[in-house]
């Protein structure tokens, strides 16, 4: 299937394009879904100088990571949960782990990008915006923080007054700025590190979608043209895969998350709306998240819905947000509009493990996986290579396993997210 009709497929990079998987190979290592999940495991992997191979049902960054809000920031919304859970590997080391997991995919992005050269329109700064006093003092929690570790100098609290300087609404009473989170184009982050596996060696195929997982010492996938035989196979789907079902049913839920782009707005209206060029999002539960893109349009993203399929009218579901935020853009364009699923976990930590000794799956960010996506990436491509002792801190984790099926499950999680949203809705 070609990409959706979003901003980041019409901007895409025209060359990073990839064959179909049409013969038997063997490698070290097979990859199945070309995401920023596998396809990140696979560079690692390449760059260790293992034999990679990885199928795209679709095309590379067709899922979620083609979609997203293209903000890489340190929130980790299973935080709290990683904490309690990563203390059976850990013990007291567990909440320094967490507070470096917040940074380390900052890290391996910023590295990437400057190492292989990817033109991914990459810009530094966020602002994390306070619609109530309880949000505020959260971010002021979060500052505090911050500053005992060290990062005093990339952050600073915003004051209501200040406010103007930075975002054209009246819609908050303070922000927190933090000048290390980034945002980018996301699906030419993605191709730029696929091209990056194929100059190393690796093979990277798409339209391969793949059927079939054979188990055993030598584990094989196969798609409908071909197949490969691997020491080892990493499922790489997220919310996008069916495979494997008997160990994975009940895990993973999908939900839908809508994202749109205005048409170019002018140097003026930009600069007058956001004139850091900061990404933004709010302290909400389900938070409404925006940028600039290169070109100047306002990427707009909000609302999420889990019924495990796509919503019908993004843009009209998007619009009144847009409006009530930036009055200026009152009628303006909306250009492309889409929406794409992320895998949601009930504890909300990334599920990673291992179905018998040879096939490795990750999955599952629950809204914010650039980052994580790249992390677990380094942590996967690590215990391929023979040291598994962070895979194990993610893999001693316990998860609740839903015993429904999708439709239910995705249902489930709805009435209490359903919950949370009513509770930003009223708290001051
Ligand atoms: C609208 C939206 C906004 C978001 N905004 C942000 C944000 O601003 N910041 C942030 O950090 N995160 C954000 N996220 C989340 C983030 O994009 C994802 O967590 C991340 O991209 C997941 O990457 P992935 O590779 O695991 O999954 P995906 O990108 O979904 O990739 C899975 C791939 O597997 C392929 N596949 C499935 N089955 C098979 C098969 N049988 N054979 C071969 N291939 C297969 C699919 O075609 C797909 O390409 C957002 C997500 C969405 C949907």
């Amino acid at each position: 299937m070609e990409h959706t009709s979003s901003y980041y497929a019409a901007t895409a990079n025209p060359d990073a394009r990839f064959p179909k998987l049409e013969s038997d190979l063997t490698a070290d290592v097979a990859i199945i879904g070309g995401g920023f999940t596998g396809v990140a495991t696979a560079l690692e992997l390449a760059e260790r100088g293992l034999s990679v191979v990885l199928c795209e049902a679709n095309q590379i960054g067709w899922g979620a990571t083609g979609r997203n809000g293209g903000q890489i920031t340190g929130s980790l919304s299973g935080d709290k949960a990683m904490e309690r859970e990563f203390r059976r590997t850990l013990g007291d080391k567990a909440a320094d782990f967490v507070w470096d997991l917040r940074w380390r995919g900052h890290d391996i992005i910023r590295k990437r990008v400057a190492k292989y050269n990817i033109d991914c329109d990459l810009k530094f700064g966020h602002l994390q915006t306070a619609l109530t006093a309880g949000q505020l003092d959260d971010l002021q929690a979060t500052f505090e923080l911050g500053c005992a570790n060290g990062m005093g100098d990339d952050l600073t609290m915003v004051s209501k007054g200040e406010m103007p300087d930075y975002l054209e609404t009246d819609l908050y009473i303070g922000g927190l700025l933090n000048r290390k989170n980034m945002h980018l184009h996301s699906l030419n982050f993605c191709l730029g590190q696929a091209q990056a596996v194929v100059s190393l060696g690796g093979q990277v195929f798409e339209n391969s979608k793949v059927i079939a997982i054979e188990h055993g010492s030598k584990p094989v996938i196969r798609t409908a043209n071909g197949s490969v035989q691997a020491d080892k196979i990493m499922l790489a789907g997220n919310a996008y895969h069916l495979l494997e079902q008997p160990k994975l049913r009940g895990k993973l839920f999908p939900a839908s998350l809508a994202n749109m782009a205005t048409a170019p707005l002018s140097d003026a209206d930009a600069a007058a709306l956001n004139p850091h060029d900061l990404a933004v999002y709010d302290g909400r539960f389900v938070l409404d998240y925006y940028r600039l893109t290169a070109d100047k349009r306002v990427m707009f993203g909000g609302g999420t819905n889990y019924s495990g399929r796509d919503s019908q009218d993004v843009a009209r579901e998007l619009r009144p947000a847009l409006e009530r935020t930036f009055p200026r853009l009152k009628g303006i364009d909306i250009d492309y509009s889409w929406s794409g699923m992320d895998g949601i976990i009930l504890n909300r930590i990334p599920q990673v493990g291992r179905i018998g000794a040879n096939v490795f799956y990750v999955q599952g960010y629950s809204g914010h996986g650039i980052a994580l996506s790249h992390i677990l990436a380094e942590i996967t491509a690590e215990c391929i290579s023979g040291d598994g002792s962070e895979f194990a801190i993610f893999e001693n984790c316990k998860h609740w396993n839903l015993p429904v099926g999708r439709t239910i499950g995705s249902l489930m999680i709805a009435v209490g997210m359903a919950y949370y949203s009513l509770r930003d809705r009223f708290e001051r």
